[in-house]
Order: structure tokens, then sequence, then C-alpha cells
């Protein structure tokens, strides 16, 4: 991948809700070892906004995994739970420029509008990871009906409204991959935000989502380069979006293979065998794991 003449920013950013696999060991490794021959920086950062699901002991097992794989990053650890307040700030910024509306249908209510509609027998449209896009009506609400739906007793979502914010932002609207898609993109990249419709950016209940905090904490940290894996290559054109409507700068993107359980999946949390803590209580090395995921 090619290096820009200031010094790269690597990082790996895992959420502490479960246990590191063979993937996550790719990904780490992948990043520390970029860095380390661009003479870059690599940096770890905690993505535990989600509080019901993170853990301060999972915290724990992935400083353990990475430093066990001999793996080295700059301290102090970013812990996004530990940031709150600045993504309401930047939420608060979203709404002074209207892109942003409050939404209340919950799940079970989405499940069953996208049904009827389907049922008069038109496919809803679905976002890039297979999810129906949000079929709510709220973003057409008035100012003053939108601040009685906050002001109301009903949890809801700050949702991006997404036609809204693309008419916002220069276009075109692309990426530079450095890596390959999931059909070998690469190169320059155009981003369709569109194609993941309304997403929420924040909760009454949580202060940031995944796509608002990690593209804010990118910046922040002067990231220059996000190795991932292909699983969040659609996900940036959310990220390309949101970093153009807060004029932030494009990092490089490369997203990298995905590691495939024995069942060709891609590896979950829960599959405990595929566990960097399983290899190791079974007497693996750090080298075996290089050689299996390098
Ligand atoms: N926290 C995300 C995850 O664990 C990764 C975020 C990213 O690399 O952009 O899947």
């Amino acid at each position: 991948m090619t290096i820009s003449p200031e010094q790269p920013v690597f990082r790996f950013a895992p959420s502490p809700n479960g246990l590191l696999h063979l993937g996550h060991a790719l990904s780490a490794i992948l990043n520390h070892d970029m860095a380390a021959s661009a003479n870059g920086r690599f940096l770890l950062r905690i993505e535990d906004i989600d509080r019901t699901r993170c853990r301060p002991e999972l915290e724990q097992a992935i400083f353990d995994d990475l430093g066990w794989l001999g793996l080295s990053w700059q301290h102090p650890v970013r812990r996004q739970s530990e940031h709150l307040d600045l993504y309401t700030e930047i939420l608060r910024r979203l709404r002074a420029m209207g892109v942003v509306y409050p939404s209340i249908m919950t799940r079970g209510e989405i499940r069953a509008a996208v049904a009827a509609a389907e049922a008069e027998g038109s496919a809803w449209p679905r976002d890039p990871d297979g999810t129906p896009l949000y079929p709510g009506r709220e973003r057409d609400l008035s100012l003053g009906e939108q601040a009685a739906l906050i002001a109301g007793d009903r949890p809801f979502a700050w949702r991006l409204d997404v036609a809204k914010a693309i008419d916002l932002v220069p276009r075109p609207l692309t990426w530079q991959e450095a890596g390959a898609g999931p059909a070998g993109e690469t190169g320059q990249i155009p981003a369709d935000p569109a194609s993941w419709g309304d997403v929420i950016l924040s909760r009454s209940d949580a202060p940031s989502s995944y796509h608002l905090s990690v593209v804010v904490d990118d910046a922040l940290q002067g990231v220059t380069h996000v190795v991932r894996g292909r699983d969040l290559y659609h996900a940036t054109s959310v990220h390309r979006l949101l970093q153009r409507l807060l004029d932030l700068p494009e990092p490089v993107y490369h997203h990298h293979r995905l590691i495939l359980g024995p069942d060709g999946r891609k590896l979950s949390k829960s599959s405990k065998d595929t566990g960097i803590a399983a290899f190791r209580a079974a007497g693996k090395t750090p080298a075996d794991i290089r050689e299996m995921v390098l």
C-alpha cells in the first residue's frame, strides 16, 4: 500500500463483547506490521459504546491476547465509553445541519411494516448486510413534532437523513481502497451511502453508534490508514459521507480477507474453538498463529 510522507497512523479497534478470534489476529497483525514497516504508529482503540454487551474482563482478554501475539501499541489506549460527551457534541452539530431526525419505530414495528409492504407484492429494499431499510416517515415531521417526540416517553434513535446528507456534500463521493472489496474492487471506489438507508447515529440511551464514533475517533486520532476486515467494506460508504459532512480528513482504506470457519462462514466471537486464547491454551505459539492467518 502507498504510505503518505507524514507519519502514518494505523489502528486496531476491537469491541470487548467477546473473545478475539483468528480474524482479529489477522487484522491486528496486519495493522501492527504495516505500521512497523512504514515507521508509523500503531494504536489500539477499545470500541465499547454498547454498554450492554461490552465487559471489562473481555477488554483485559484483548490486551492479553494481543500481548501474547507479541504486538505492542501506543498508550494511552482510547476507550470510546470515556468520550461520550464528544459524540453528543458531534450529534448536536449534525442536528444543527438538519441531517438527523429522531425515529421511534422498534425492531418489531419495522419488521411488521416491511412484512405488510411485502405482502402487497413489492420487495422491500435491503442494506448490504441484508437488513430492510428503515421504513419510518419521521424525517418528514416538523421541528415542533420532532421536539414532542424527543420529549415523549418512548425511546428513540437519531437517524441520518441520508438523502439530505448526500445533497449537502461535494460529489463524487469515493474512497481509496488499498486492499480489496468482496468482488476484488480496488483503487478509487464510488461510495453508495444511500444503500444503507437512514442509519442510526445515536440512541436516546446511548449517545453514539459505531458509524459515528468510528469516524470521529479515526479523525481525532489522526488515523491515516484504516486496515480492517472486508465485512466492513460497504460500511465505508457511510463513513465517507459522515467524514464529508463533518469536514474530517479521508484515510486510506485497506479491507482484508475474512478468515472463515470450518463451516465456510465468517468467524464469530462466540465460536470458542477459533479464539486466540483457545489456541494458546492448546499449546500453539504466536508464530503458529501468524502462520495460520498470514
Ligand atoms: N469495532 C469494530 C469491530 O470490532 C471494528 C471497527 C473498524 O475497524 O472500523 O468489528
